[in-house]
């Protein structure tokens, strides 16, 4: 029920890791297993997660991380230096849905980018004054996701890559001038 982690987590976590300072609040979206999130904390000054789902909430409890169930981090009322999120970004098609909470995990909606549309949208709540997010996403989102990023004013960077044999993700660094 809990999203396993995968060569997309582990995108975040590398591309994490080269981005993160000592004096960082982090959140982490959609925190789901907590691959990413128990690997960076005590790296950093703060971490939170969030994730839509109970199973994954209960699990980032489980694992000792400050966590909130909410969608994207509706009702949290701070800002964070540093924004981490690997969302559902594959359009799923109708034979291949369970009707589970692994469908959240992975289903994008249309073209893949109706949950990253989402994220940016909040993405100025979330994110500080000079803050920087991670992003990943898949060559099947182009070029929606870059022009969604740019509509909302934010500069980008593609900061990792990862090639599989039917797409290619990618690590996005976002951030506003
Ligand atoms: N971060 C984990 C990783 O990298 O292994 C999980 C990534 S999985 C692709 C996407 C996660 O986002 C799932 O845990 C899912 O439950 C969560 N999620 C999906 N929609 C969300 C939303 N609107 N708000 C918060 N979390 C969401």
């Amino acid at each position: 029920m809990i999203y396993e982690p995968a060569e997309d987590s582990e995108l975040l976590l590398e591309a994490a890791l080269r981005e993160l300072k000592p004096d960082d609040e982090v959140i982490e979206v959609g925190a789901g297993s907590g691959f990413v999130a128990e690997r960076l904390k005590g790296k950093c000054k703060c971490i939170l997660t969030t994730d839509i789902s109970p199973f994954a909430a209960m699990e980032l409890r489980r694992k000792g991380l400050d966590v909130v169930m909410t969608d994207i981090a509706k009702g949290i009322r701070k800002k964070f230096s540093l924004v981490l999120f690997n969302p559902p970004y594959v359009e799923l098609e109708d034979e291949l849905r369970r009707g589970d909470w692994l469908d959240v995990a992975i289903d994008g909606g249309k073209k893949g980018v109706k949950v990253i549309k989402k994220f940016l949208d909040s993405l100025d709540e979330i994110m500080a004054e000079r803050g920087r997010a991670i992003l990943i996403a898949s060559s099947q989102n182009e070029p929606d996701v870059f022009d969604l990023i740019d509509e909302r004013g934010f500069r980008y960077e593609i900061v990792g890559e990862r090639g599989l044999f039917f797409e290619k993700l990618f690590a996005i660094k976002i951030w506003k001038e």
